[in-house]
């Protein structure tokens, strides 16, 4: 898989993606990236790429011209899907992660300022997506942010499958508590069932956990959630409205 990166800040993202399991699964060229300066693509002889908006307001706003003429070297010959990451796009899901990570090509686009021009943004961009409803300065954390998450569903970039299939989210749940080592600490134990060495017990504890954690902290999720009748069974032994939408 081929990630572009069009940003004032190439350097930022490109170390960002040496580093930890991402840094690693690169090396491994599980998947490629390449950051582009869009201020390369500047033609103004200061290389600036920002003006002031034209609605009276303050800051600055990137032009269209070095976007776009980074969007077309960059792709020429190629049609990867464009990403511009914007806090007016999609929230980035889980499941929307699992839908990109088969896309070939992915090119994202990284704001900064105030934004960038209307006029190149309806020209270019296929998908606009945000990381959550706040704003931050730049597009380069929310970029680094999709491409990490994809990247850990590619095959080989984590040890295991299961290390993010029994996630939270990947199933529309949160995971289940976890522990290591010590088995006691601070005078308390590990649950007695995750030394038992029983298999099909304790994949069954982190069912029933996973239920009623996503129960506790979300439970909104439930309501769109895959249930078996022995997960409601669980989660009915307590009252829940949120449930009956689900039965
Ligand atoms: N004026 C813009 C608005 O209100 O929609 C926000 C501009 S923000 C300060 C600068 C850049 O940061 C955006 O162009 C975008 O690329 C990025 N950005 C900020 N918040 C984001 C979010 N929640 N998700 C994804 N990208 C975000």
């Amino acid at each position: 898989m081929r990630f572009d990166i069009a940003t004032l800040f190439p350097g930022f993202v490109d170390n960002a993606l040496n580093e930890s399991i991402i840094g690693r699964a690169r090396a491994k060229g599980i998947f490629e990236a390449y950051c582009h300066n869009i201020r390369d693509y500047t033609k103004d002889k200061h290389r600036r790429v920002d003006d002031a908006p034209y609605s009276e307001r303050q800051g600055m706003l990137m032009q269209a011209q070095p976007v776009y003429d980074c969007c077309s070297a960059v792709c020429a010959g190629r049609t990867p899907h464009v990403i511009y990451m914007s806090p007016q796009g999609k929230t980035l899901t889980q499941q929307r992660v699992l839908e990109l990570s088969h896309m070939d090509e992915i090119f994202i686009l990284c704001g900064h300022y105030e934004g960038i021009d209307q006029r190149v943004l309806d020209r270019i961009v296929d998908e606009e997506i945000s990381i959550g409803d706040y704003v931050v300065s730049g597009g380069e954390l929310p970029a680094l942010i999709l491409i990490d998450s994809i990247v850990r569903t590619l095959d080989g970039a984590l040890s295991q499958p299961d290390c993010y299939e029994d996630e939270s989210h990947f199933n529309g749940l949160l995971e289940y508590p976890q522990y290591t080592r010590p088995e006691v600490w601070q005078g308390e134990a590990v649950p007695a069932v995750l030394l038992s060495g029983d298999h099909g017990m304790i994949k069954k504890w982190r069912r029933r956990m996973s239920l009623l954690n996503t129960r506790k902290k979300r439970p909104e999720l439930l309501v769109s959630a895959k249930l078996s009748e022995e997960d409601l069974a669980i989660l009915n032994n307590d009252d829940n409205t949120l449930l009956k939408e689900n039965v």
